[in-house]
């Protein structure tokens, strides 16, 4: 080391404001607002990854200032899930969003977002919320809808970004906004893969080594319904199904094609664009992907 300052690999980063209260975000978006600036909300859980900041970088290019909310929702959990062991990583999560140049994170306590304990209003997701995802965690996406749309009113952004990972989640919040004519646009950004497929997820860091390794049944499956898309649906979910066949340590929940119109499951002989959706258990890990298809 000569000792010399360079501005090599990292940029300068400036941390983004950090900000635990609703009353202290709304008077910081509020600010930006009377400058004229355009805001996006990136909705997140923390323990960031490249996925998020996939999100984030996207929000970077439609908004003048990027806000992403950091909060660890206890009303899309259900008893039993692993709300008590998600992963927090506040420390890292604000030192990667500092990196992106995000202006502002909104990381409120759960007695700052829900006072009184649990709310008694919420936003129900109706009937696809009851299905896949909604069926084996019920509640979940009453939960997500009603902390969603909190961080709408609380944040007021002109757009918000979700990940297509969460195929169920995104088409829910799609609906909500429609239903409720609530002021946002809605963009929803690819879902972004580790270079052997598995999809991006916080909940890859509870996986061993050899886990990691089974868990890429779940992108080998989309992989097997998109070789078989064209021999129609039972092909499709035989093929599908058969990628787990050759693993132990992993236990299948649901694997469903849907209609991306209406997320209700496609029959045999449909055609056109459908949405594989699949969730397995790796151990005590609960993992979820989906893919497009076309259906010949
Ligand atoms: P979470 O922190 O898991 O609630 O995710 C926050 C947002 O990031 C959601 O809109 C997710 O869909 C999105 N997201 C999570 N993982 C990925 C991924 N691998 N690729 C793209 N978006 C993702």
């Amino acid at each position: 080391m000569t000792g010399e300052t360079t501005s090599t690999a990292d940029p300068v980063a400036s941390a983004p404001g950090l900000v635990g209260t609703i009353a202290g975000i709304r008077e910081a978006v509020a600010a930006h607002r009377r400058d004229g600036r355009t805001v996006a909300l990136v909705p997140t859980m923390g323990a960031l990854h490249d996925g998020h900041l996939a999100l984030v970088r996207r929000a970077r290019e439609i908004a003048d200032v990027v806000v992403v909310s950091i909060f660890v929702n206890p009303l899309q959990f259900g008893a039993g899930e692993d709300l008590d062991r998600y992963p927090r990583t506040l420390e890292s999560d604000l030192a990667a969003l500092g990196r992106d140049g995000v202006e502002l994170v909104f990381a409120p306590t759960a007695a700052e977002m829900y006072p009184a304990g649990e709310v008694e209003t919420r936003v129900t997701a109706g009937h696809v919320g009851t299905l896949y995802e909604g069926a084996s965690r019920p509640g979940h996406f009453d939960g997500v809808l009603t902390v969603v749309s909190k961080l709408f009113h609380i944040v007021q952004p002109d757009h918000a970004l979700f990940g297509q990972k969460d195929a169920q989640q995104v088409f829910l919040v799609q609906r909500m906004v429609r239903d409720l004519d609530l002021p946002v646009r809605v963009e929803v950004v690819p879902t972004v893969r580790e270079p052997d497929g598995l999809a991006m997820s916080s909940r890859n860091r509870y996986l061993d080594a050899e886990q990691r390794r089974i868990a890429l049944a779940l992108s080998e499956s989309l992989a097997a319904a998109e070789s078989a898309a064209a021999d129609g649906l039972d092909e499709v979910l035989a093929e599908a199904a058969g990628a787990f066949g050759d693993h132990d340590g992993i236990e299948l929940d649901y694997l469903v094609v849907v209609d991306p119109e209406t997320f209700l499951p496609v029959v045999e002989g449909a055609a056109g664009p459908a949405r594989v959706l699949v969730a397995a258990r790796v151990g005590a890990t609960r993992l979820i992907d989906n893919g497009l298809i076309t259906l010949g």
